[in-house]
């Protein structure tokens, strides 16, 4: 399976770093964001690594698309949301600030003012497991 050193995305998928982890098979990984723009915010990965989507195949992208469904039901029966928006970003000028594939789970509410793209900020770890737990029990 591809896998870049120095990926920080690989490295979760390779057990090197630590992630709060919700779900994975042998295609694909979903675990917290580390920067929640709102409780409930998570990623999912193809775990073979890819730039972007136009240097992925398409059996990853299907892969992680699948699981994307599946989590974000899960998100949306274990957080309180008015919606969920699935985003994805592909370079620098779209925001994309991680270089391996990933789709963002964001649960929304109505009037949460939310703009693409937010600045990054560091989420309360105990709080981000806390959540991750509630959303596995719908996975
Ligand atoms: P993007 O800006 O679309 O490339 O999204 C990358 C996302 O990865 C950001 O929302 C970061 O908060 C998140 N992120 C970066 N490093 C980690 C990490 N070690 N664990 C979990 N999420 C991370
Ligand atoms: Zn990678």
């Amino acid at each position: 399976m591809a896998s870049d050193p120095n990926c920080i995305f690989c490295k979760i998928v390779a057990g090197e770093i630590p992630s709060f982890k919700l779900y994975e098979d042998d295609e694909t990984l979903a675990f917290m964001d580390i920067n929640p723009v709102h409780d409930g915010h998570c990623l999912v990965i193809p775990k073979a690594h890819s730039p972007n989507v136009m240097e992925i195949g398409p059996e990853d992208f299907a892969a992680a698309a699948r699981l994307a469904a599946k989590v974000a039901k899960a998100v949306n029966a274990a957080v309180s949301c008015d919606g969920i928006n699935l985003m994805q970003a592909n370079g620098e000028g779209a925001g994309q600030s991680v270089g391996h594939v990933h789709l963002h789970i964001i649960p929304r509410q109505k009037a949460d003012g939310l703009l693409f793209n937010w600045e990054p900020k560091p989420g309360e770890r105990g709080h981000i497991a806390s959540v991750a737990a509630r959303i596995r029990e719908f996975l």
